[in-house]
């Protein structure tokens, strides 16, 4: 391996999150001297994944099929669609086992100042989803962090003038809190207790 390959390695382990140079150098150290088979393995799964893996149009989740399972299910009630911020925060909602209605995955939170507006987080595919004729209510179930908060309040302004019922996850999970880290029946309890906004 000549050391512009090497380089080039290390150069792109920095797109994962929190990642600086030294961790970089360690992971790709750690791929190319300790563990080849699973540096393999993680190519071609990250390659496969680029490949199959789009987002559902529906819910926007990641799906090998243009709308997922999910949405596809005919009894899951259609008049109701929980906004989250990642699929992380849908598959928590789901273990609750206390919510039938369809979902929309954000796949982020408003963040002006990383740049992220509404036009990076494509807030229009969730209007027009939301639009549809047959959703009744929204639940905003963004996180309790200052910028899952300022998203939440952004969408139930653009959805309030569609004249659609927004609600918002009750105060249950803890202020500062994410859904990814809030346990199922604190999720479950909000969900009954969610507010009109
Ligand atoms: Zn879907």
């Amino acid at each position: 391996m000549s050391p512009s390959s090497l380089d080039e390695l290390i150069e792109a382990l920095r797109c994962l999150p929190s990642v600086g140079p030294k961790s970089a150098q360690r992971m790709a150290y750690h791929l190319l001297q300790r563990d080849q088979r699973g540096a393999a393995r993680l190519a071609r799964a990250l390659g496969h994944a680029l490949e199959v893996l789009r987002h559902c149009e529906q819910c926007n989740t990641f799906s090998e099929e243009a709308v997922c399972q999910r949405c596809a299910n005919p009894r899951r009630d259609a008049s109701t669609l929980c906004v989250v911020e990642m699929p992380a925060d849908l598959a928590m909602i789901e273990q609750t086992q206390s919510y039938s209605g369809l979902y929309y995955v954000l796949m982020g939170r408003l963040s002006p100042l990383d740049g992220i507006g509404p036009r990076e987080l494509r807030l229009d595919k969730l209007i027009a989803r939301a639009s549809d004729g047959r959703v009744r209510e929204v639940i905003l179930a963004t996180n309790f962090t200052n910028e899952g908060e300022a998203t939440a309040h952004t969408l139930a302004g653009l959805l309030a003038a569609r004249g659609l019922k927004v609600s918002r996850l009750s105060r249950g999970v803890p202020v500062g809190g994410e859904l990814e880290y809030t346990d199922a029946g604190t999720i479950a309890q909000a969900l009954v207790e969610r507010r009109s906004v």
